[in-house]
């Protein structure tokens, strides 16, 4: 067993709420205080704790998802229009809708222009908000974060300037 592993069998150890024996007179099924059942082979009493491997599955299925939904792809691709995302953060969930920019909204309903989108995205740049603009491929091209631009290397000015010039 790995360090790693031996981690893992101590963060998930969950105790035993009751077993049912199996009918193949080896295992039984055991149901945890976390609500899943395992199929146990070692006779353990009630209230020992044991290895949950649906506790350790469900955490690495979390993990990888987190993983994926924050891989970002950054492009100087910045073609108009563009989508942009303001974040606000609630009790540590990330809320926050897109909205399409373009020189001459198509949609004035659903659509802002690239004045209207410079103003909001200087507002949330100073009050160190997450701020994203997408192109039509859904690839970054422009990322900042707490006031600091992540991307594109030029910054927040030159980048917006860039857009109000296409
Ligand atoms: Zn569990």
């Amino acid at each position: 067993m790995t360090h790693e592993e031996a981690n893992a069998q101590q963060l998930f150890r969950r105790g035993i709420v009751k077993r049912t024996p199996l009918d193949n007179g080896i295992s039984d099924e055991v149901e945890l205080d976390c609500g899943h059942t395992i199929i146990c082979i070692v006779p353990l009493g009630v209230g020992v704790p044991v290895f949950c491997s649906e506790c350790l599955h469900s955490f690495i299925a979390r993990e990888r998802e987190g993983k994926t939904l924050e891989k970002i792809i950054y492009s100087n691709d910045r073609q108009l229009p563009l989508k942009l995302y303001i974040y606000a953060y609630e009790g540590g969930t990330k809320h926050g809708g897109g909205v399409w920019v373009r020189h001459t909204p198509k949609y004035p309903d659903e659509e802002i222009t690239t004045p209207e989108a410079l103003l909001a995205a200087g507002r949330a740049q100073a009050k160190g908000e997450e701020i994203r603009v997408c192109n039509g491929s859904d690839f970054c091209v422009f990322h900042s974060r707490n006031g600091q631009v992540i991307y594109p290397p030029e910054g927040f000015d030159m980048f917006w300037e860039s857009l109000l010039r296409q």
